[in-house]
C-alpha cells in the first residue's frame, strides 16, 4: 500500500465519525501556534488542540521568519476584517523543541554549502540556543511594524524526551514588549 492510500484509509475512519461541520472559521482559542515541522512535535497531540481550536503554522525550527511574520500579520488583518474591527488580537505561541534538526543549520559549513548549492540562506532558521532564540523571535515580531500591538506573544520549549512543554516567556502584548524595547533603547542612547 502506498502512503497516500494508507492516509486515505485513515481519513475514511476519521470521516465516519465526523461531527464538526459547524465549527466557526475563527479559531475558538484565538490562538496561532508557530512551531517546528518535526514529526514528533505536533501541537494537536502535545497541546491537546481539538479541531477548530487554533491556527498552526509550522516551518523548519518554528522560527519567526519573514514569511511567518507576513502570515501572522495577514491573519490579524483577516480577524479584524471578519469581526468588523471588534477583534484586533489573538495569541501567538512560539514553540521550539529539543533535539531540533534546525540546530544543524547553525553549522557555518552547512550554511555555506546550502547557499552555494541551492541559493538558500538558512541563517534565519538556524537554532543555536532555543531559549535565547525564542527571545530573539519575540523581538523579531516586536520590530515588525505590520504586526499589531494587540497581539499577545509567549514562548514554550517542548522537550521531546519527556513530552513536557516548558514556559520560556509568559504571555505579553506586543505593545507592552515594544514599549520595553524602546525604553531600553532610550536608556542605551542616554
Ligand atoms: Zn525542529
Amino acid at each position: 500500500m502506498n502512503i497516500q492510500d494508507e492516509l486515505i484509509t485513515r481519513n475514511q475512519e476519521f470521516a465516519a465519525g465526523f461531527d464538526s461541520a459547524n465549527l466557526p472559521i475563527l479559531p475558538k482559542l484565538r490562538t496561532v501556534v508557530l512551531t517546528c515541522g518535526d514529526a514528533r512535535v505536533d501541537p494537536a497531540h502535545i497541546l491537546g488542540l481539538e479541531l477548530g481550536d487554533a491556527v498552526v503554522i509550522r516551518n523548519n525550527g518554528g522560527r519567526v521568519t519573514r514569511a511567518a511574520i507576513e502570515e501572522i500579520a495577514t491573519l490579524a488583518f483577516l480577524v479584524s476584517v471578519m469581526t468588523e474591527g471588534r477583534e484586533q488580537a489573538f495569541n501567538v505561541i512560539l514553540m521550539q523543541h529539543t533535539q531540533c534538526g534546525a540546530q544543524r543549520l547553525s553549522n557555518p559549513d552547512l550554511q555555506d554549502a546550502l547557499l552555494k548549492k541551492l541559493g538558500i540562506d538558512v541563517s534565519e532558521y538556524a537554532i543555536t540556543d532555543q531559549e535565547s532564540d525564542l527571545f530573539a523571535d519575540i523581538k523579531r515580531l516586536a520590530v515588525a511594524p505590520e504586526v499589531p500591538d494587540a497581539i499577545t506573544v509567549s514562548a514554550l520549549l517542548y522537550d521531546v524526551a519527556t513530552g513536557t512543554a516548558h514556559e520560556i516567556a509568559p504571555a505579553a502584548s506586543l505593545g507592552a514588549i515594544r514599549a520595553e524595547v524602546s525604553v531600553s533603547q532610550t536608556a542605551v542612547r542616554g
